[in-house]
């Protein structure tokens, strides 16, 4: 597993790596080509954006994974930071507590937003056969 390029996410404005990356191979497949449109999904917000070569976030720092201890370079100021070895999203070490309450909120919300998008769902495939919820 390879870390995606770090960028500023245009909609909660954190350094992030990339959640999911849509994007094609330079003919030597070497590398990303970048004549062609690339997209990244936020970790933290989940919108998806366009990103060029030129929004690329150098790695400048490195932090340790807690959880296999492999080396995980990114730009200093990284809201979420990839793990190469075990693919997790690791907290960036470098948030102030303000940016980290911001992170807990954004991710949180999009969380509950994703929870009440499957209740709405749910509440949409009406009738209900009997018995009070179990809620699950
Ligand atoms: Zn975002
Ligand atoms: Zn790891």
């Amino acid at each position: 597993m390879t870390a995606g390029p770090y960028t500023r996410c245009p909609d909660c404005g954190f350094i992030v790596p990339p959640e999911s990356m849509d994007f094609g191979l330079t003919p030597d497949r070497a590398g990303i080509d970048w004549s062609r449109p690339v997209r990244v999904t936020c970790p933290c917000c989940h919108a998806g954006y366009p990103i060029s070569a030129g929004d690329m976030v150098p790695p400048d720092a490195e932090m340790t994974c807690h959880h296999c201890g492999t080396g995980a370079p990114h730009p200093a100021g990284a809201a979420r930071v990839l793990c190469p070895g075990c693919g997790l999203f690791l907290l960036g070490p470098d948030l102030s507590t303000s940016q980290r309450g911001e992170l807990r909120i954004t991710e949180g919300m999009t969380g509950l937003a994703a929870r009440a998008a499957v209740q709405a769902a749910k509440d949409r495939r009406a009738p209900r056969r009997g018995g009070t919820g179990t809620g699950q």
